[in-house]
């Protein structure tokens, strides 16, 4: 993997090697350029390099006459709301995600707290590749402010929403697990489940940065959160990334349900407030049109990418939508993946529903997903691709990202990675040997087409 990797969503890299200020400032001196002088929101993610990094980003920011407010530590949803809220020209999240602890990252954010699109990531790194930037004078350097609430400005937007009974949930005091991996979750998580009434069972919620975990939240990184769901018997369990915007669900039982779950309970919750249509990208489970069909509504698909969903989101004004990996996103509240607002969601559900989580679990669709790659160093992947589509033109196939080729209860999704010599392979059908058997004979397949 590159150590640098450069895109239209920001910069990526290894701290130290490939990642270092001069890196830093030169890209944030280019999004301050394309923002224009205004005031941009800064905020990240507890990663021990961290504040180093938003020191770089600070620096570039005010170089070029943007004044800059800083909401500190805390999740990537949340800086993208006090975008909004604050009425700025654009944010930054200091954060790589679910990467490991060596990486760091500048997220980009557009004035309405959306991430930046393909033409606008396009224009910043064209700025940042020609260094085309003017740095202010003494008299029109900008300054740095602090804005501590947007914590607290996210929990009470949440609780405001109209489809949780914050009255009722207090009174039923659910008792949940949460593992926020000592990341920027580990104030706000443990915060709204106070308010939410939880009897809390924390784990891993001190904003450290020391990930004890890998920090991605799927099933096989959850043992922890599993064995301590089980010890403690609590109604439910929930882990976060350490941005918060992914969430996964652990069931009374000790089981995690997999991320794509996180969505289908939530699709199914607000669909059954509201009918309208559900955006979700190409690589979603099937589930959710199933739940979708179920309550009368439909389903739109985009390609990979949180912007790609939120942008769709916003032009067909969609009730719900989000990506399968754990990223809900409720347009009530802003179009953005969002695991505090998952969490809310999934308690009211629960305390609707009546039943425990497992059976709630279960009343969905049943599917399982296998996720392969195959690394092809020296092939031509456009090739291969347009050999595929070739070969498969008679069956029902979908080119909204890469080709997803469907049938009826299971399907095949083959995408060419941005940043590897790369074909991913995902597939979903009633079974795991069903899933993982269709896995196998595109691997065979695109070996022999590579051959
Ligand atoms: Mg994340």
């Amino acid at each position: 993997m590159n150590k640098l990797m450069i895109s239209v969503s920001g910069i990526r890299g290894i701290v130290g090697d490939g990642l270092t200020p001069e890196v830093v400032t030169n890209y944030a001196a280019a999004f301050g350029t394309f923002t224009g002088q205004g005031r941009v929101v800064i905020g990240r993610d507890s990663r021990v390099s961290g504040e180093m990094v938003m020191a770089a980003a600070l620096a570039g920011l005010e170089a070029v006459g943007c004044d800059v407010i800083d909401v500190g530590i805390c999740p990537t949803p949340t800086i993208q709301l006090a975008v909004e809220n604050l009425k700025a020209v654009g944010g930054i999240a200091v954060t790589a995600s679910h990467n490991p602890i060596q990486w760091n990252a500048l997220k980009l954010i557009a004035k309405q707290g959306l991430f930046l699109d393909e033409r606008e990531g396009k224009k910043v790194q064209e700025i940042a590749g020609s260094k085309d930037f003017e740095f202010a004078t003494w008299d029109k350097v900008g300054h740095r402010t602090t804005y501590l609430r947007a914590v607290a400005d996210h929990i009470n937007a949440i609780l405001d929403l109209k489809y949780i009974n914050t009255h009722a949930l207090r009174k039923r005091k659910f008792k949940v697990a949460v593992d926020c991996v000592n990341g920027a979750g580990s104030t706000l998580i443990p915060e709204l489940l106070d308010k939410l009434g939880c009897q809390i069972v924390p784990l891993n919620c001190e904003p450290t940065g020391l990930f004890p975990r890998i920090p991605e939240p799927l099933p096989e990184n959850l043992v922890e959160l599993c064995r301590l769901v089980k010890k403690e018997e609590v109604d439910v369990g929930f882990a976060v990334d350490p941005d918060a915007d992914r969430l996964a669900i652990v069931s009374e039982r000790g089981i995690p349900l997999g991320e794509e779950y996180t969505l289908a309970l939530a699709v199914k919750f607000l669909l059954g407030k509201r009918r309208g249509t559900v955006v979700v990208n190409a690589s979603t489970t099937k589930a959710i049109e199933d739940v979708a069909a179920e309550y009368g509504s439909t389903v739109e698909r985009t390609k990979v990418g949180e912007i790609h969903v939120a942008k769709k989101m916003q032009q067909i004004k969609a009730t719900i939508g989000g990506e399968g990996n754990g990223g809900v996103i409720l347009p009530d509240i802003h179009l953005g993946r969002d695991a505090p607002v998952a969490i809310a969601l999934t308690l009211q559900h629960l305390l609707e529903w009546g039943e425990s989580l497992s059976e709630l679990y279960l009343s969905l669709p049943q599917y399982v997903m296998a996720k392969r790659k195959i690394e092809l160093a020296n092939a031509d992947l456009d090739a291969m691709m347009a050999e595929v589509e070739k070969r498969y033109s008679q069956e029902n196939c979908d080119f909204t990202d890469g080709i997803k080729i469907l049938w009826r209860d299971s399907w095949v999704h083959l995408r060419k990675s941005n940043t590897e010599p790369v074909i991913r392979i995902i597939a979903e059908a009633r079974s795991k040997e069903k899933a993982d058997q269709i896995c196998h004979k595109f691997i065979e397949e695109l070996t022999e087409i590579a051959r």
